[in-house]
């Protein structure tokens, strides 16, 4: 897009690797940020790998992969790396006093007509924008994991986004061949509000014993075509992340149909996430890769 050319990534982690590397390869200009110099450097060699899949799948050239990468520049200095920026994307750590914060800097650094968005799964956009002096120009990025293959991004459109803002954003979805969909800022916005009670009922069913995991799968692979299970899925997304978007849910509606299942608070306070902690309803802790486990329960 003419207007959007130069693109901050705030965060290393599992999101942000996928976002710039998804605009790299559309061949935006992206500086990638985060706190951590190790994250960055991981991000790089996820970034490559994932490149390299898609050059032996003949999806891209080498040519393609090398742009990508060149097109990435990293650093842990926010002023530096959003100083230029006319899109901000913010892809930390889901906690609402974090991103104030950055948001408050991003508030300070940027130009006054640099568009911000954030990558959030749960938290208001509204809320967020009370960092911001011009919270009209911020907006929700909802990307999906994993970013390069995922087509959806969610766009939520804050109480004070403005119109242009939103408009701009849609465009720009469609230039790194997503496709955008608007919703408007309610708790778990669309995605999560929907998967999340499907994601808690299958939890519920475990917790009252009507099945057991691989038949509550089971069900939902063969019977609905759902590529995963509902409690693969959670394994998957962290059962922590899982329990904080239903309590963000259960406060936002007060509606007791969202409270998290008492099984799903009792593992994440054992520590038992998922596959990020090699055990949650399915057992990683193994070096068999979580895909081959999931193998066994097909
Ligand atoms: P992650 O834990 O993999 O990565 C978060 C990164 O943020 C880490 O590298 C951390 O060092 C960095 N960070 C923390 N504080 C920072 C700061 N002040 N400045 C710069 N970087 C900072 O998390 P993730 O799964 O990539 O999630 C990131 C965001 O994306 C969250 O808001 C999450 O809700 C959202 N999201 C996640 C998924 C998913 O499937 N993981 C899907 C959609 C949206």
């Amino acid at each position: 897009m003419e207007n959007i050319q130069n693109i901050t990534v705030i965060g290393a982690g599992t999101m942000g690797n996928g976002i710039a590397h998804t605009f790299a390869q559309h061949g935006y200009k992206v500086f990638l940020n985060d706190i951590s110099g190790s994250a960055l450097d991981k991000a790089i060699s996820t970034i490559e790998t994932n490149l390299d899949r898609l050059v032996a799948k003949e999806k891209i050239s080498l040519e393609v992969k090398t742009n990508t990468l060149d097109n990435i520049i990293t650093t842990v200095d926010l002023k530096q790396a959003v100083a230029s920026a006319d899109l901000v994307v913010e892809a930390a750590t889901e906690n609402l006093d974090l991103k104030l914060k950055i948001f408050k800097s991003l508030d300070n650094y940027c130009n006054d007509n640099t568009i911000l968005a954030t990558n959030t799964s749960s938290i208001s956009i509204t809320k967020i924008a009370t960092a911001l002096s011009n919270p009209e120009r911020l907006i929700g990025m909802h990307f999906m994991n994993p970013v390069p293959i995922m087509p959806l991004v969610e766009v939520i459109k804050g109480y004070n986004t403005s119109e242009t803002v939103l408009m701009q954003i849609m465009k720009l979805c469609e230039s790194i061949s997503k496709i955008p969909v608007e919703v408007n800022d309610y708790p778990g916005f669309i995605a999560n509000r929907i998967l999340m009670p499907m994601i808690n009922e299958a939890i519920e069913s475990l917790f009252q014993r009507v099945a057991g995991v691989k038949q509550i799968d089971s069900v939902m692979k063969l019977g609905m075509a759902h590529p995963m299970g509902p409690l693969q899925l959670a394994d998957f997304i962290g059962l922590d992340v899982c329990l904080f978007i239903l309590k963000v849910m259960h406060d936002g509606f007060k509606n007791p149909k969202y409270a998290p299942c008492p099984l799903l608070v009792n593992m994440v306070t054992a520590g038992k996430l998922g596959v990020k902690s090699g055990e949650g309803f399915y057992d990683y802790s193994t070096s068999r890769k979580a895909d081959q486990v999931a193998k066994q329960f097909s």
